[in-house]
């Protein structure tokens, strides 16, 4: 059976990794996150101590390998053959990462490595761009979304089961800067293709 391309783009929080990891295992496809690879870059400049201006996150993308392994059941990313998975996600990297993924310099580095892991098919990939940039020619596009304060809230429970003492209106807050800039931006912003599905998940479950 041909294997084929399946794109989810949307906002954060709206649910694309938890149901792109889940068709992924279902289908016996691979699963990229790209938001790990622009969360991956964002992490060195930071580790570095480097000041987050094009030409120094630009280099950095350049230099860095990103790398995707599935170990102990489960998706982990690898910055320079270090395990990055849970680094990837702090508040600082959060904070930063859309200043990062705008930068020309750093798409033109991850959007070769994208197209080069999804060109010959069976593969789940969510981003922003996946559907409009990475992959146009993707056999199935969903675009997936939910409220800015359902988005919250699941980022809030996320970080309490952890242990993470975060407040909700600075989270939706975060979500919302993060929603504008990704947006806004001149390259690749966040928008739904024309062929792809919307999906509002404000009010369903996982498995709907
Ligand atoms: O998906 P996640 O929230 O981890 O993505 C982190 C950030 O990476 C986004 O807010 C966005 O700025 C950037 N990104 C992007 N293009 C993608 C995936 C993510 O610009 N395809």
């Amino acid at each position: 059976m041909k294997k084929i391309i399946i794109a989810i783009d949307g906002p954060a929080g709206a649910g694309k990794s938890t149901i792109a990891k889940k068709v992924a295992a279902s289908l016996g496809y691979a699963y990229i996150d790209t938001g790990a690879m622009y969360r991956a870059v964002t992490l060195s400049c930071l580790t570095a101590g480097l000041s987050l201006t094009e030409s120094a996150a630009t280099q950095m993308a350049q230099g860095i390998k990103i790398s995707f392994r599935y170990e102990d059941g489960r998706n982990q990313v690898y910055l320079n053959d270090h395990e990055v998975t849970d680094a990837i996600r702090s508040l600082e990297v959060s904070r930063n990462v859309s200043q990062v993924s705008a930068y020309g310099g750093v798409r033109t580095a991850m959007v070769a490595q994208q197209r080069k892991m999804g060109k010959n098919g069976g593969i789940v990939m969510d981003g922003r761009d996946i559907g409009t940039t990475i992959l146009p020619d993707a056999d199935v596009k969903i675009y997936l979304t939910a409220s800015s304060l359902t988005r919250a809230k699941r980022r809030y429970l996320e970080l309490q089961e952890k242990g993470t003492v975060c407040d909700l209106d600075n989270i939706q807050k975060d979500i919302e800067e993060r929603d504008q800039r990704d947006m806004n931006r001149e390259i690749s912003p966040l928008r739904q293709a024309e062929d792809a599905v919307l999906v509002d998940s404000s009010d369903l479950t996982i498995e709907q």
